[in-house]
């Protein structure tokens, strides 16, 4: 999965809703307590709804009270990237997609054991698949 896919903004554009270009690629949030995965329960993998590379699992998935999915680690640390934020006059820590590059959202170590990081993503960047059949 270690394959880069790279386009450009037309080609993200033509592939993506209005909503899902906005926040993947130009760095935008859901508003909270709207996302689709807020308080969304089911056993399964969060995948990139970019390019399908698996980011979350449903048991890493906690409720957080912040309004937006959170998780406390990713499926695997190679598939997601983090990069330093400077954005709305905070320093935050943003999430990307390892794979194509799509942001996700922002994690914070305020999260729950065991890794005390809360990642904070919108669920318009992620596309769920149930555990059961073949996912
Ligand atoms: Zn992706």
């Amino acid at each position: 999965m270690s394959n880069k896919i790279t386009k450009t903004d037309a080609e993200w554009r033509a592939e993506l809703t209005p909503e899902e270009y906005r926040i993947m690629r130009e760095k935008g949030t859901e508003r909270a307590f709207t996302g689709e995965y807020y308080e969304h329960d089911a056993d399964g993998v969060y995948r990139c709804a970019a390019c399908g590379q698996p980011l979350f699992d449903s048991q890493t998935k906690y409720h957080s009270g912040s309004g937006w999915p959170s998780f406390y680690a990713p499926v695997a640390g190679e598939n997601v990237d983090k990069a330093a934020d400077f954005g709305h006059f905070m320093i935050r820590t943003e999430v990307k997609c390892s794979r194509c590059g799509a942001h996700l959202g922002h994690v914070f170590d305020d999260g729950p054991q065991p890794t005390g990081l809360r990642y904070c993503i919108n669920s318009v960047s992620l596309e769920f698949a149930g555990r059961e059949g073949e996912g």
